[in-house]
């Protein structure tokens, strides 16, 4: 911690700051200047008792923490890149992975045919949400349990390895038994119980970025995951809520590079819920490729117009292969497979 001491105080008021910060078992070091003088505390701010109440004091000015409050997340904690396995598949590898298939899943029919179309593209993991977190209670909640089963389905034709949301502490074992990566929602990124919850069951995380969450946030959101003995985290980029209406959210594809930077998990970048148009996905994943992302999230139905949630930014089933096509040299350009 560095704690910086107003001007002009007296000698007694600085005594008594250095002999809080040894009360609490640091090492005060002190640097006088010609304004004014600053002390670094020196001990390990994750294992002591926080120097910040002296902030409060009178004769002090600020008090700024030197360490990250992340740490199993850090890079620091661990150099190379994590990888995380789901079915047969690697995300964080050399291999660019697509998660792809509808905003929900609706129907057998809908979700068997969107399977196999979007394996034949060159998708590797379906995406598909049975329990659905929708901002009105009027509006289609999912099939449950139902849906569920039809990814199972799906991912027993097919060989994709499937992902799904949990909305609830409730389902956490249920969604493990059928699913291979659990989804938490932008509007559950902080909730801890259900991050612990999801956690514990085991199975690989996809943490989506909250609405309005700073990347620190997102980051300790994550640190939940991994302090609750499950390594196999992923960050997943989804658009943030800003002043622009032209897009459903905006998508921050600043985040792909700070998250490589500041971690060791794999990042994935959600174009859909992102921008909330198909029409816009294509160009969004290329960037996404181009930030150094493992992996997209891609909405896929076989008739938008028809479908149940989020209609306006499915890709069709074709518009998906074509979206595959102008991907790869992308990919290829990016140094992944
Ligand atoms: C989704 O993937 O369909 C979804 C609801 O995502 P988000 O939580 O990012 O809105
Ligand atoms: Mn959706």
């Amino acid at each position: 911690m560095i704690i910086v001491l107003k001007p002009n105080i007296t000698k007694d008021q600085e005594a008594a700051v250095l002999k809080e910060i040894r009360r609490l078992k640091y090492r005060p070091h002190i640097m006088r200047g010609v304004a004014r003088t600053v002390v670094g505390a020196i001990g390990d701010e994750q294992t002591h008792q926080t120097l910040e109440t002296l902030a409060s004091w009178p004769q002090v000015e600020s008090v700024m923490p030197v360490q990250k409050r992340y740490k199993l997340v850090s890079r620091e904690a661990h150099r190379a890149d994590s990888t995380v396995r789901a079915g047969n598949q690697v995300i964080g590898g050399r291999k660019f992975q697509v998660m792809a298939g509808p905003c929900s899943v609706e129907s057998e029919k809908q979700l068997l045919t969107t399977a196999h179309r979007v394996k034949a593209a060159g998708a590797t993991i379906l995406r598909g949400g049975a329990f659905k977190p929708r901002t009105s209670p009027y509006e289609f909640q999912g099939l449950g349990e139902a849906g569920l089963k039809l990814l199972a389905q799906a991912r027993a034709e097919t060989g994709l390895a499937v992902i799904t949301e949990l909305l609830s502490e409730d389902h956490a074992e249920m969604v493990a038994e059928y699913t291979d990566i659990i989804q938490i929602g932008t509007r559950n990124a902080q909730n801890f119980q259900l991050l612990i919850a999801a956690a514990r069951t085991g199975k690989p995380i996809l943490l989506k970025r909250g609405l309005a969450m700073r990347i620190e946030e997102w980051l300790l959101a994550g640190e939940y995951v991994l302090s609750n003995e499950n390594p196999n985290l992923m960050f997943c980029e989804r658009g943030i809520r800003t002043f622009e209406h032209y897009t459903r959210n905006t998508l921050d594809l600043t985040a792909v590079p700070i998250i490589k930077r500041e971690s060791h998990c794999p990042v994935v970048v959600d174009p859909s819920q992102a921008a909330g148009r198909a029409e816009l996905v294509t160009a969004m994943c290329k960037g996404a490729v181009a930030m150094g992302a493992d992996a997209v999230l891609i909405e896929v139905h076989p008739n938008p117009t028809e479908a149940w949630s989020d209609g306006a930014q499915q890709l069709t089933l074709d518009g998906f292969a074509q979206l595959m096509r102008e991907l790869k040299p992308f990919i290829a350009a990016a140094g992944r497979e």
